[in-house]
């Protein structure tokens, strides 16, 4: 099974993929983690990666997709996998596409997933950085967003309403 969770950053897309993942017991890959450990290696990659984060950017779409790709290849994604942050553009699912069998979108208002990212507190969740990040990703995501609705695999989910209602959904649909 091969699932992908889309939705704007503080929208619980780590938190549905995580729950995904243990339930049927499929691997969880969340690039946004990935990521940032790359981030902390002193190579040219990792310095341009970190670039990306501090700003609020994404990172390179060749970096992303080649990471991904590598990722689905270990051993325990060989049964499926909950992705978590992949695509967040066209050219990445240009480049590489994992071929999802369904793609839920957790749709909340970008004034309620602020409020959630600032009462977070991650690290890149500083008010200027969750604006920015905000404003480069919504439009990417509707991009996103319409390449998957006409492929006929998006499910859109209300992610407002709490966790345990928007888990269930998902399950229904599975
Ligand atoms: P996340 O933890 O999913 O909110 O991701 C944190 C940050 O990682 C994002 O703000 C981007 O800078 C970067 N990132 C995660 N996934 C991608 C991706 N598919 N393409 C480009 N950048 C990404």
């Amino acid at each position: 099974m091969k699932l992908l969770i889309l939705g704007l950053p503080g929208s619980g897309k780590t938190t549905q993929a995580q729950k995904l993942a243990e339930k049927f017991n499929l691997c969880f890959v969340k690039t946004g983690t990935i990521l940032r450990e790359m981030a902390k290696t002193p190579t040219p990659e990792g310095v341009k990666i970190r670039e990306a984060l501090d700003k609020g950017e994404l990172v390179d779409d060749l970096i992303v997709a080649r990471l991904v790709e590598q990722r689905l290849k270990d051993e325990d994604c060989q049964d499926g996998f909950v992705m978590d942050g992949y695509p967040r553009s066209i050219h990445q699912i240009q480049t590489f596409d994992p071929e999802f069998v369904k793609v839920f979108y957790l749709k909340v208002p970008e004034e309620e997933v602020r409020k959630r990212l600032i009462q977070r507190g991650r690290e890149d969740d500083t008010p200027e950085l969750v604006d920015r990040r905000l404003q480069v990703q919504s439009k990417e995501l509707g991009e996103v967003l319409e390449f998957f609705k006409k492929n006929g695999e998006l499910v859109e989910i209300d992610g407002s309403k709490d966790e345990e209602w928007v888990f269930g959904q998902i399950v229904n649909q599975i």
